[in-house]
């Protein structure tokens, strides 16, 4: 295999259980399924991605065809595949529309939230498959999903938590046998600036010894509030303590609640890339599949 090989099939595992989480997380918002949740038995039918898989798969097929993040073709990218059923904030929506109407994706980021920038957890969401495809190379998979975070999300936390799920991502990736949570977490904060992000993580570093996943989402968030620094702190422990088992991954992290979708997003894109860590096949079959561009240059 050459080294784009190996690149790509790093990536398109990464999506499928990016896919998967977001896929069956997100069956969780109907309540009549709540109790499936809490008996960890999976609803029927087909689950359909949301926003979080089909961004991501615009950031693949963006390296796929570039090797890198080209901001202008992965903006264009986000507005063409904009898919206004697939559950995207109201910020993305409007800002996608413009896009896709002549509007400068540099300023329009720029505005979002009075000049601020968003610090929504979308960016965060969609990078796992770029850290895969950057499989031990930590410090291009920072660089990189920077570059890919700021394209929507300009504010310092978004960006912060985009590169802890890309370093993440890639440095188990890069892993042949089980990580050390607690190293993996070192490793990853020296890639994260100072930020609320980078305490959330320390937090969620000294909580690796914690069973009680409600108490866990207590502490450090799970999404309710839709932010970077209150879901990737929360999506990184749950990923790191359950390496190697997508299944263990997934439920730990869909009973927290919050924002089901993304957080299982950001663990099945991580978790699925170790060893041993692919969705289950009745899971992967009840899953939509990716979408053909993903990994086919865009035109
Ligand atoms: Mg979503």
């Amino acid at each position: 295999m050459t080294a784009d090989d190996h690149r790509l099939r790093h990536a398109r595992a990464s999506l499928r259980g990016l896919a998967v989480g977001d896929a069956l997380g997100s069956q969780f918002f109907v309540p009549a399924n709540r109790q499936a949740l809490l008996e960890r038995t999976l609803p029927p039918g087909r689950w359909r991605w949301t926003d979080d898989a089909q961004m991501a798969a615009s950031v693949a097929a963006e390296l796929v065809g570039h090797g890198r993040i080209d901001q202008d073709s992965l903006a264009a990218s986000f507005a063409r595949r904009h898919d206004f059923d697939r559950g995207y904030g109201p910020a993305v929506n409007r800002m996608l529309r413009l896009v896709r109407e002549g509007g400068d994706w540099r300023e329009l980021a720029a505005e979002l939230f009075n000049g601020q920038g968003s610090w929504g957890n979308g960016a965060p969401m969609r990078v796992a498959p770029l850290g895969a495809w950057f499989a031990g190379e930590a410090e291009s998979a920072a660089e990189q999903a920077e570059l890919s975070a700021t394209v929507t999300h300009t504010h310092r936390e978004a960006v912060a938590g985009t590169i802890a799920v890309a370093v993440a991502a890639s440095l188990v990736a890069a892993s042949t046998g089980p990580l050390d949570p607690s190293a993996l977490f070192g490793d990853v904060l020296e890639f994260v600036p100072r930020s609320a992000v980078h305490m959330g993580i320390r937090r969620a570093r000294d909580m690796l010894d914690y069973g009680d996943v409600g108490t866990v989402a207590a502490v450090l968030g799970c999404g309710r509030r839709t932010s970077a620094q209150d879901t990737v702190p929360f999506a990184l422990w749950a990923a790191a303590r359950n390496l190697g088992d997508f299944t263990e991954a997934f439920w730990t992290t869909a009973r927290a609640g919050g924002d089901v979708d993304t957080t299982c997003a950001i663990v099945g894109g991580i978790v699925a890339v170790g060893p041993g860590g692919r969705p289950p096949a009745q899971w992967d079959e009840h899953t939509e599949p990716l979408p053909e561009w993903a990994f086919s240059p865009d035109e």
